[in-house]
C-alpha cells in the first residue's frame, strides 16, 4: 500500500515550522543590505532564530538549477524542464492548481460518482481475484450501516492477503460508475488515527507531465522552501502593512502546503499582489512620460479609400471610429501608443491592415508581430491579397523557416525592400534591422511580454505601437494593466452576422451531433472538434486526438475528409493542415487547444468542444470564436463529459450569450458564489497566479501603491533592492497581457 503521499504531508508541515525570517535576519547581522524589511522590536525571537541557522553556503539559491534540490535527479529534471521549472525559484513558482482534501467520512450510501470520498466499514465478503487481460482485478465488498459499495483495485495482487474479515476499515478513492454499479476504485487505506490526521487538511496537487509524480514535485518543493536561502522580504514594509500583506516566504509556505483554506487564500492573496505589484512596476519603468515626439508624421492618403471600396463588405462604424483614432494619432506628430479591444470576429484584422498600408504610402515600413506561426502565415496571406497588387511588399519572418530564409528577410527589411514583415517572435531577435519602421503591430497582445512589444518599439525610432486584444478587460482594470495606453474598442459585430447558436449537451448525444455535422458537411461546410490538452503527458494529449480521429474516420463515411491538429506538430506541418482545412479541402478538423488563436476560416460553420467542463469560459469563448465568422449560421456544441450541475449552470452562461464581456462578468459571479476552490479558475495565460477578474481588488490596490512611485524613484529601487529589481525584470519577459 501507498503510504507515500501521507509521508511527504505530513513532512510538509514540519517545514511550515521553519522561522520564516530567521535567514533574513542573518543577512542583515552580516551588514548586508536588504531593503523592505523593518525589523522591530523582536529581540529574542529572532536571536534565538539567528542561532539555529546553518551557516556557510550549503542552502539554495533561487538561481540555482533545479537539479541542486536533494531528491531531484536527472530524470525528475528532464521532467521539471519540461514544466518550465528550471531552477529553484521557478519551482517555487509552480503554484498547486489545487489541493487534495481530506473531507469527514461519509456514510457508503451517499457516494457520488466522481468524488473522491473516504468511508469506513467492514469486508463483508472476502476479497474475489480475477484476471482480464494483463490486469489482476482484486475486489471487495465494504459494508457500514447505510449499505454497501464494491472497492476494487488493478494489479496489486499482494492486498488479497492483507485484508482480514472483521476488521475496520477506512478506504479512500475515487468514486466511479461501472455497468450501473457505483465502485470505489483504487482506494489508498487508512487508520482512523492516520485519518484523522489528514482530516480537514490540503494536499497541494500540481500540474505534472509524464513521468513525475505529483509526491515527487511535492517533495522537491518542500525541500527546496526549506533550504531555499535567499527567500528574504523584498516589498516595502509600508506597503505590506498598509495593504495587510503576509511575508515573502510565509506566504510561499502557505500556498504550497496550507494548513487550511484560511492559509491558503493569505498566502495567495500576497502572491497575486506580487505580480500585480511588480506588474505595475514594470510597466511604469517602461512608460514614456508624457507625448513622445514622433518623427513619422502621416497624412491620410487617398489610395486606402479605393483599397475599401474594393472590399466585399463595408466597414461597421466601429471599425471606422477606432480606424479614425489611429490616423489621429499617426497624424499628431506624437508616437501613437494605442489598444485596440474587440471581441472575437469583430474584424480587428482589417484595421490593422488599412493602418499599416497608410504607413506604406507615407513611406514608412510596418511590423505585424502574431503569437503562432498559424496565424502569421494566415495574415501573411491576407495582406498579400489585399496589398502586393497595389505595389506593397510583404515578407513573412517565423522560426522555422531556413537560416538562408531568414538571413534574405533581414537584409530585405535592412535595405528597406520590404514595405511591412509579418512574423512570430522572430521579428524581434537582435539581427533584425529595419530601414525606417513606423509602425508596430501587435495582434492577439495578451499572448506577449511587455518587453516583447518594447524590444519591437526599439528596432525604429520612436515608431507608432498598437496592440490589438480581443481579451474583454473592464475599462477600469485595463487602464492599470496596459498602463499608459489609449484605448480603442470595436464594440460591434459586421452586420451580416447570424448570433451562433450553442447547446450544452452531454456524451449520449453524440450520435446526434454527428449527424447534424454530416449535414452541414453535405451542405459544403467545415467542422472543428475540439479535444482537450490532457494535462498529465504530452503523449496522452496526442493520443487523444489521433485516437479520437481515427474512431472518427470509423463513424463518417470515407467521403467525409478528416484531419487532426495537435501541438506536438512541427510549425510546418500544423501550417499545411491548417491551409488544408482553410482551402476547404477538409471537412472535419480535429484539434487541440491549438487552433484557438485568431484563425479566421469562414466556411466553418460548427464547433463542437470535447469536456467543455474543463475549459474556462473565456477560454471557450475564444474556441467558439472560430465559427460565426462568415453569413452562415454557425453553432457551437458543448459537450460535457461529466454530469454536474455546477458545470452545467457554468455553460449555460456561455449558450445564453455570444457577448465576451457579459460571459467574464457572469464567470466571475459564479465563481464568486460557488466557492469553486482551487488556484485560479479560468482559462487566461496573463499571469502565472493572478486572475485579472477576480482580483480585480488587489489588482487596483498593486496599481495605485505602485503609482505611488515615480520614475526616478522606481530607478532608485532598483538600484537599492536587487531582488526587486530582478523579479521586476523577470516579470517584464514573462508576464504576458
Ligand atoms: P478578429 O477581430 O477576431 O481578429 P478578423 O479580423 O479575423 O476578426 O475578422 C473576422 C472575419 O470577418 C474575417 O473573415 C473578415 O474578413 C470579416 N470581416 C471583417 N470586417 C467585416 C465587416 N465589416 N463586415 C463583414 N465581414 C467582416
Ligand atoms: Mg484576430
Amino acid at each position: 500500500m501507498d503510504y507515500d503521499s501521507r509521508r511527504t504531508w505530513d513532512s510538509g508541515l514540519d517545514a511550515g515550522s521553519i522561522p520564516a525570517r530567521s535567514i533574513f535576519t542573518q543577512r542583515r547581522q552580516k551588514g548586508v543590505f536588504c531593503e523592505g524589511q523593518t525589523v522591530r522590536g523582536h529581540g529574542r525571537g529572532y536571536s534565538a532564530a539567528l542561532f539555529h541557522c546553518k551557516k556557510g553556503g550549503r542552502g539554495l539559491q533561487l538561481s540555482d538549477s533545479v537539479r541542486k534540490v536533494k531528491g531531484v535527479g536527472e530524470k525528475a529534471e528532464r521532467c521539471l524542464n519540461k514544466l518550465n521549472i528550471g531552477t529553484v525559484g521557478d519551482l517555487l513558482e509552480h503554484y498547486p492548481r489545487g489541493y487534495d482534501e481530506f473531507k469527514p467520512l461519509q456514510p457508503v450510501a451517499s457516494l457520488r460518482e466522481g468524488e473522491i470520498a473516504a468511508v469506513e466499514g467492514t469486508l463483508s465478503a472476502r476479497p474475489q481475484m480475477r484476471t482480464a487481460g494483463r490486469l489482476k482485478i482484486l475486489t471487495v465488498t465494504l459494508q457500514d450501516e447505510s449499505g454497501s459499495v464494491l472497492v476494487t483495485w488493478f494489479n496489486m495482487p499482494f492486498l488479497r492477503n492483507q485484508l482480514k474479515m472483521g476488521t475496520r476499515y477506512i478506504f479512500r478513492g475515487k468514486i466511479a460508475r461501472k455497468s450501473g454499479r457505483i465502485v470505489m476504485e483504487q482506494p489508498k487505506m487508512y487508520t482512523r488515527e492516520e485519518y484523522y490526521r489528514q482530516a480537514g487538511r490540503l494536499r497541494p496537487v500540481y500540474p505534472l507531465t509524464a513521468g513525475i509524480t505529483n509526491n515527487a514535485v511535492t517533495k522537491a518543493v518542500e525541500t527546496a522552501l526549506k533550504e531555499t536561502e535567499d527567500l528574504q522580504e523584498y516589498l516595502p514594509a509600508e506597503i505590506r502593512k498598509r495593504r495587510q500583506l503576509t511575508g515573502y516566504k510565509k506566504a510561499l509556505q502557505q500556498i504550497h502546503f496550507p494548513e487550511n483554506k484560511k492559509e491558503m487564500r493569505e498566502g495567495r492573496r500576497r502572491l497575486v499582489f506580487d505580480e500585480l505589484f511588480l506588474y505595475s512596476l514594470a510597466l511604469a519603468y517602461i512608460k514614456k512620460s508624457g507625448a513622445v515626439p514622433s518623427s513619422h508624421v502621416m497624412e491620410e492618403r487617398p489610395e486606402a479609400a479605393e483599397l475599401l471600396a474594393s472590399l466585399p463588405f463595408d466597414l461597421t462604424g466601429a471599425q471606422q471610429k477606432v480606424l479614425e483614432e489611429i490616423m489621429q494619432d499617426m497624424k499628431s506628430g506624437y508616437v501613437m501608443n494605442r489598444l485596440v479591444q474587440g471581441d472575437v470576429g469583430s474584424g480587428k484584422t482589417i484595421v490593422a491592415v488599412l493602418a499599416l498600408y497608410q504607413t506604406v504610402l507615407n513611406g514608412g515600413q510596418g511590423a505585424f508581430m502574431v503569437p503562432t506561426e498559424v496565424l502569421a502565415s494566415q495574415h501573411y496571406k491576407s495582406l498579400c491579397g489585399l496589398l502586393s497588387d497595389r505595389g506593397v511588399r510583404i515578407g513573412l519572418l517565423t522560426g522555422s523557416l531556413t537560416a538562408k530564409q531568414k538571413r534574405e528577410g533581414q537584409e530585405s527589411l535592412a535595405a528597406g525592400e520590404w514595405d511591412i514583415v509579418v512574423g512570430t517572435h522572430a521579428i524581434i531577435q537582435d539581427k533584425v534591422e529595419f530601414a525606417n519602421l513606423a509602425l508596430v503591430i501587435t495582434d492577439e497582445q495578451h499572448r506577449f511580454g511587455v518587453k516583447q512589444r518594447e524590444s519591437l518599439f526599439q528596432k525604429g525610432k520612436e515608431p507608432h505601437v498598437l496592440a490589438m486584444s480581443a481579451t474583454p478587460i473592464p475599462r477600469t482594470l485595463a487602464l492599470i494593466l496596459y498602463g499608459d495606453m489609449d484605448l480603442s474598442v470595436i464594440d460591434e459585430r459586421p452586420a451580416n452576422r447570424l448570433p451562433i447558436k450553442n447547446c450544452v449537451v452531454n456524451t449520449a448525444y453524440r450520435p446526434n451531433a454527428y449527424k447534424f455535422m454530416k449535414e452541414q458537411i453535405d451542405q459544403g461546410r467545415q467542422v472543428y472538434i475540439i479535444c482537450p490538452m490532457v494535462e498529465e503527458s504530452e503523449e496522452s494529449e496526442l493520443e487523444n486526438v489521433t485516437i479520437y480521429t481515427e474512431e472518427l474516420r470509423g463513424i463518417f463515411p470515407a467521403s467525409v475528409r478528416i484531419d487532426n491538429l495537435h501541438g506536438r506538430m512541427k510549425p510546418q506541418e500544423k501550417e499545411e493542415i491548417m491551409e488544408r482545412f482553410a482551402r476547404g479541402d477538409t471537412d472535419i478538423l480535429v484539434s487541440t487547444t491549438v487552433i484557438e488563436v485568431g484563425i479566421d476560416v469562414p466556411n466553418a460553420t460548427v464547433i463542437m468542444i470535447e469536456n467543455a467542463e474543463r475549459f474556462g469560459l473565456a477560454q471557450l469563448h475564444q474556441l467558439r470564436g472560430r465559427v460565426g465568422r462568415g453569413k452562415e449560421q454557425s453553432y457551437c456544441i458543448l459537450m460535457t463529459g461529466q454530469e454536474s450541475e455546477d458545470s452545467r449552470e457554468r455553460l449555460s452562461v456561455l449558450a445564453e450569450s455570444n457577448d465576451g464581456f457579459y460571459i467574464a462578468r457572469e464567470d466571475l459571479k459564479l465563481r464568486g458564489q460557488g466557492d469553486l476552490f482551487g488556484i485560479r479558475q479560468s482559462g487566461d495565460q496573463i499571469f502565472a497566479l493572478a486572475d485579472i477578474f477576480e482580483d480585480a481588488a488587489i489588482l487596483k490596490e498593486a496599481g495605485e501603491e505602485a503609482k505611488t512611485f515615480t520614475g526616478e524613484e522606481i530607478t532608485l529601487l532598483y538600484q537599492k533592492n536587487k531582488r526587486l529589481r530582478n523579479r521586476v525584470e523577470r516579470y517584464l519577459g514573462q508576464v504576458t497581457l
